[in-house]
């Protein structure tokens, strides 16, 4: 492959003397700037009819680099290239646009510093000692403010993350002081860069996830208060990240760099650059989108590489999920996590180890699941053997899993059946003696070679959510019988090794009414529903009082596969039944018993005495019960977490 020196910072550099652009456009005949003073405002139109301010011509620097000067102060001032090849003249809005214009039509040059809230870089990022600390809450920005009843002013917004005091009728803390009391670490972003399809002129009674990216390096629009102008969506991202890290909440940036919304921006500057093409013509297709791009590409790889860091170093974000990450090669992802480790190596990575279809990248090369061993140890896979081994496979909607593995009218499967599966999970996926890989459905291998690359989750923005998942299962179940499986699942989820992540609205049982894709669904599905805190707080509580026990005791949380394989035993019990020993030295020792079955079960543990902080009704650090060791009966499906009594210093 010709070498390409990928070296320099490329888009809009602004000074309030000069700005200088730098683009990248192989084999370009001509490269103009056209400026505009504001951002175009047809959503579909064509604004490139519109007559520029000025024009002003770039020359190329060599290696398919071209840059220009244009003096004088060009602060918000909006602009696009104009790419002329062999006698034909396109458009296309910059890649590296650090702002743009309503719906992303134009880049906009942008005075950075001056968006920054006062105060902004003074405060340090929450410190993250290692990624096995995090607790992650997916959230839909929109989702989290919509409903009426969510007491937020900035409803839809970026800014109505920062609004503390929000209440429910009833009186009970949502939005920002909801997350808070959970006592979650880490809040994640479904996308939140610019992305496609929501009208940012006309936000109200459109709704997208926002997997449809348009500008990587620039916030989404109907997020902001004033799409219009492109400073704004930049300063309310920035002070919505400053609020956060305030209360000690890191922000997770979900990032799709696998395909573009349309593929003309970087097709027309760099015609067959940037994205995979298939031997037999046209665009490889393994993100399902029509197009995936090409992260082993200098150029692309660069791209990546750049955004990733601008994200972590200009809005101090403090994590990154890759949408199908599986379409990334590896040594881009390991890249990635070395530039991140210039900037805070607190910074988390994971994605998602798998694609949406076929790609003409080699299989030894991507960054799937099953390669995680040649991933760096802090690059993270979500454990869909986790996910379907607890409560039933998302692709089957009536089938179920550990946690009703005795319903037998409903799971359509044996007691048991799931067992390896979830106990693998437990495990984080890492080498264990007491785990039998041979088992386990959908893992030929131990893929992680340390507890820092296992997402554990059953519930995300795919697919439905948990209570809906549960209903499917057992259509015919009482709320109480479905509770008590909610809060088996968030019991495993929450107090094994690995990374735990739940969807946002879990603790209240969300549902979107057994919509599984509900991607542009109106609010009124995707919405939290603030008035679920009140109906379900028992729910509510159960998680927050997982959270607090694996935040107080380190042995939740090991460090190292070594010391899980030491400190984590397996002991024996009936199929459906799941009993292991934490040897929490210097902490407590603990027993956790998880029973997915429709009966109580009888399990043998040490010898002992002991205090129950978590089972089937309440979970905190508070001790509900002593008993005594030797024997302990486990009620119909729930957990039992029991630590050693005297020594945990609560
Ligand atoms: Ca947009």
């Amino acid at each position: 492959m010709k070498h390409i020196d990928t070296g320099g910072v490329l888009g809009a550099l602004y000074s309030p003397k000069k700005t200088v652009f730098r683009v990248w456009a192989p084999g370009a005949d001509a490269l103009e700037t056209l400026l505009y003073d504001h951002g175009g405002e047809q959503f579909a139109g064509d604004p490139a009819g519109e007559k520029p301010l000025s024009t002003v011509s770039l020359t190329p620097s060599g290696g398919g680099f071209w840059e220009g000067e244009i003096p004088g102060n060009l602060k918000n001032t909006y602009y696009v290239y104009a790419v002329t090849r062999e006698g034909l003249t396109k458009q296309a809005v910059d890649p590296y646009a650090r702002a743009v214009g309503v719906n992303g039509m134009r880049g906009m040059v942008i005075d950075l510093p001056a968006t920054d809230p006062p105060g902004f870089r003074e405060r340090k990022r929450p410190p993250l000692a290692a990624p096995t600390d995090a607790v992650i809450y997916e959230l839909h920005v929109r989702d989290l403010s919509a409903h009426p009843q969510s007491g937020i002013s900035r409803r839809g917004k970026f800014l109505g993350l920062t609004e503390g005091g929000a209440k429910n009728a009833e009186g009970l803390s949502t939005g920002l002081d909801h997350i808070l009391e959970l006592g979650v670490t880490h809040i994640h972003l479904l996308p939140s860069f610019d992305f496609k399809t929501v009208d940012e002129a006309a936000p109200e009674g459109q709704f997208n996830w926002g997997y449809d990216p348009q500008n990587y390096n620039a916030p989404e629009g109907s997020y902001s208060t004033d799409p219009f102008h492109g400073e704004t969506r930049v300063r309310e991202f920035k002070l919505m990240v400053q609020a956060l890290h305030e209360r000690g909440l890191r922000v997770v940036m979900d990032v799709v760099y696998n395909h573009t919304d349309d593929i003309s921006n970087f097709e027309i500057l760099a015609p067959g650059r940037y994205y995979r093409m298939k031997r037999t013509g046209g665009y490889s297709d393994g993100s399902g989108c029509g197009n995936e791009t090409a992260s082993e590409q200098p150029m692309m790889r660069k791209f990546i590489l750049d955004s990733v860091c601008y994200w972590a170093k200009e809005y101090l974000v403090d994590g990154f999920r890759f949408d199908l990450m599986g379409l990334h090669d590896i040594e881009t992802m390991n890249l990635i996590r070395e530039g991140l480790d210039k900037i805070d190596p607190g910074i988390i990575i994971y994605g998602e180890g798998w694609a949406a279809g076929d790609s003409v990248l080699p299989e030894e090369q991507r960054a799937l699941k099953a390669n995680a061993p040649a991933l760096h140890p802090r690059i993270a896979c979500f454990s869909d053997d986790m996910r379907d081994g607890v409560k039933g496979s998302v692709f089957y909607a009536s089938q179920g899993g550990f946690i009703n593995s005795g319903a037998a009218e409903s799971s359509h499967e044996r007691a048991g059946d799931r067992d390896e599966d979830v106990k693998f999970g437990i495990a984080a996926a890492v080498e264990h003696p007491g785990v039998d890989v041979q088992k386990v459905r959908y893992s030929a291998s131990f893929w992680a070679k340390e507890p820092s690359q296992a997402v554990n989750y059953v519930s995300a923005h795919d697919n439905l959510t948990l209570w809906d998942k549960l209903t499917a299962v057992s259509p015919g179940a009482d709320e109480e019988t479905l509770l008590r499986q909610n809060k088996l699942a968030a019991a495993i989820v929450l107090t094994s090794q690995g990374i735990p992540f739940f969807q946002a609205g879990e603790e209240m049982a969300r549902t979107k009414g057994g919509d599984e894709n509900s991607y542009r669904s109106p609010d009124s599905v995707n919405r939290l529903d603030w008035e679920r805190k009140s109906r379900f707080t028992g729910l509510v509580d159960y998680y927050r009082g997982l959270i607090a026990l694996r935040k107080r005791c380190a042995c939740f949380r090991l460090r190292s596969a070594q010391e899980i394989r030491e400190r984590l035993r397996f002991l024996s019990a009936d199929p459906g039944t799941i009993a292991y020993t934490l040897d929490g030295t210097p902490e407590a020792g603990f027993v956790i018993i998880f029973n997915g079955l429709a009966e109580a079960r009888r399990v043998d543990i040490p010898e002992g005495d002991w205090d129950v902080l978590v089972n089937g009704d309440h979970a905190g650090l508070r001790p509900l019960a002593r008993l005594a060791g030797g024997a302990v009966s486990v009620p119909a499906v729930s957990a039992l977490v029991l630590c050693n009594a005297h020594s945990l210093p609560l």
